[in-house]
C-alpha cells in the first residue's frame, strides 16, 4: 500500500512528518491527528519495525487513540504520537535525541512528546535540550518523573465508578478483585485497592513480583493463565492489549472488566460480547487516562497535588460513559468513542466561531515556551 492509501485509510490526520538524519541514524515518524482541542501530545515510540509501513500504521493508529483519549478525559489536548524506527539497544544516543528534539521544535508547539515504549527519562531529557515541547522530563527541571502511581490512581477511580454502576455501591470492602499484571501500574493499584479493603488475587509472569504482592497485602496468588477466567466480582487487566479475546470472553466469571491496559478489547466486537453477557465493560483509554491528566498538568507548572486531584476525574468520566451507553442502548466502547467525537465537535465549533482564540490554552503553551 503506498504511504498516502494508508494515512488516508487510518484516518483523518492533519499532519504527518518524516524525520531523517542519516548522521545520527534517525528515521522517525510524527503523526498529528487532531489539534482541534489544543496541542497534540503523546509519546515516542522506539521500535525495530520490520519495515517503514509497519512504523507508519503504527503511529498513525496511536495518534488516533491518543485524539480519543485526551478529548474523552475533558482535556485541553489533541492527538498526536511518534515513532522511531530502529533497535534502542544500538541506535539510542544523544544526537539522535537531539537531533529528533529539533524536528519536534521546527513544529512550534504543535507537537508535544513524551516517554513511551522504550523510551525514558533520560531520552527526554536530550530532547528539552533542543526544545521546550516535551514531557516527562526529571522533576528536577520541573518534570513530573512516573505516571503510573497517577494512572493506578485514576484506575481506582474507574473501578469504583464501575462497582457503583455495576453493584450500586461506592465501597469496594470485601469485593474480590482480580489484578493481572503487577508493573508499574498494577503494583500500584494493589496498594490502593489494598487501602480500600478489597480482597486481591494476583498474577504476573514475573514470580518475584506476584510474592512481593503477596507479602506486603496479603493478596492471593493466582497462575498467570488462570487470572482472566477467575471467580472475582472485578477483572483489571493491567499487562497486555487484546485480553479480550475470542479464546477469553466466555469464560470471564466476573462482573466488571476495568484495568489500566492500553487496547483490552481484541476486536470491537468482544466490547458487544460483554455487554450481552451482562459484563460492565470500563473503556480502557478512558479509564488509563490518569498518566495523561499528570504530564497534562506539568504543562501548566507541575505539582503533585493537583495531578491527583485531576485523576480523580475518571470517576465522572466513566460515569457519564455509563450514562451515555443507557440511553443510545450501545456498548460502553461505543458510547466512549461518542462522548470524544461530540466534544472535539462542539468546541471546534465554538473556536470557530470565536476565530480560535482561547486565552487560557495561550497562556499555557506560553507558560511551556519560556521554560
Ligand atoms: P509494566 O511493563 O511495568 O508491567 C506489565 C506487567 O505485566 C509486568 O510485570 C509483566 O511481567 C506482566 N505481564 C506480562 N505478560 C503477562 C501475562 N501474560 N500475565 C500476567 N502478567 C503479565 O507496564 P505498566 O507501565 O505497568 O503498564 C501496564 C499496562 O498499562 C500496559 O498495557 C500499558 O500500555 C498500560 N498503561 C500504562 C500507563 C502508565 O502510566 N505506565 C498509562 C496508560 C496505560
Amino acid at each position: 500500500m503506498s504511504t498516502f492509501e494508508l494515512i488516508s485509510k487510518h484516518g483523518d490526520h492533519e499532519e504527518v512528518i518524516f524525520c531523517h538524519d542519516k548522521a545520527v541514524g534517525l528515521k522517525a515518524i510524527i503523526a498529528i491527528h487532531n489539534t482541534t482541542l489544543g496541542p497534540a501530545l503523546g509519546g515516542t515510540r522506539m521500535w525495530n519495525y520490520k519495515s517503514e509501513e509497519e512504523a507508519l500504521t503504527d503511529v498513525l493508529r496511536l495518534s488516533k487513540g491518543m485524539t480519543y483519549k485526551a478529548a474523552a478525559s475533558g482535556l485541553n489536548l489533541g492527538g498526536g504520537k511518534a515513532v522511531i524506527i530502529g533497535d534502542p539497544k544500538v541506535l539510542k544516543s544523544e544526537a539522535l535525541f537531539r537531533a529528533f528534539g529539533q524536528y519536534i521544535n521546527a513544529l512550534n508547539g504543535k507537537y508535544i512528546t513524551a516517554e513511551d515504549v522504550n523510551t525514558g527519562v533520560t531520552d527526554m531529557e536530550y530532547v528539552f535540550m533542543e526544545t521546550p515541547w516535551v514531557t516527562g522530563i526529571p522533576k528536577g527541571l520541573g518534570g513530573s518523573g512516573d505516571p503510573s502511581p497517577y494512572t493506578a490512581h485514576g484506575v481506582l477511580m474507574g473501578i469504583k465508578a464501575s462497582v457503583q454502576e455495576k453493584l450500586n455501591t461506592d465501597s469496594l470492602k470485601g469485593l474480590t478483585i482480580a489484578v493481572q499484571g503487577l508493573g508499574n501500574v498494577g503494583s500500584n493499584l494493589v496498594k490502593y485497592l489494598h487501602d480500600e479493603g478489597a480482597k486481591i488475587k494476583v498474577a504476573d509472569i514475573d514470580q518475584q513480583r506476584v510474592k512481593k504482592q503477596v507479602e506486603l497485602f496479603g493478596a492471593e496468588a493466582v497462575s498467570s493463565e488462570s487470572i482472566v477466567t477467575t471467580q472475582c466480582d472485578v477483572f483489571a487487566p493491567c499487562a497486555l492489549g487484546a485480553v479480550i479475546n475470542d479464546l477469553t470472553v466466555g469464560q470471564l466469571k466476573c462482573k466488571i472488566v476495568a484495568g489500566g491496559a492500553n487496547n483490552q478489547l481484541a476486536e470491537a466486537k468482544h466490547g458487544e460480547v460483554l455487554r450481552e453477557l451482562g459484563i460492565l465493560y470500563a473503556p480502557d483509554y478512558v479509564i488509563n487516562a490518569g498518566g495523561l491528566m499528570n504530564v497534562f498538568v506539568e504543562l501548566e507548572g507541575y505539582s503533585s497535588d493537583r495531578a491527583f486531584e485531576k485523576t480523580r476525574r475518571v470517576y465522572d468520566n466513566m460515569m457519564k460513559v455509563f450514562k451515555l451507553a443507557k440511553e443510545l442502548n450501545v456498548s460502553t466502547h461505543v458510547a466512549a468513542d461518542r462522548i470524544a467525537e461530540e466534544r472535539i465537535h462542539t468546541i471546534g465549533a465554538l473556536k470557530q466561531k470565536h476565530q480560535g482564540k482561547s486565552s487560557r490554552l495561550f497562556t499555557t503553551l506560553k507558560e511551556v515556551e519560556n521554560r
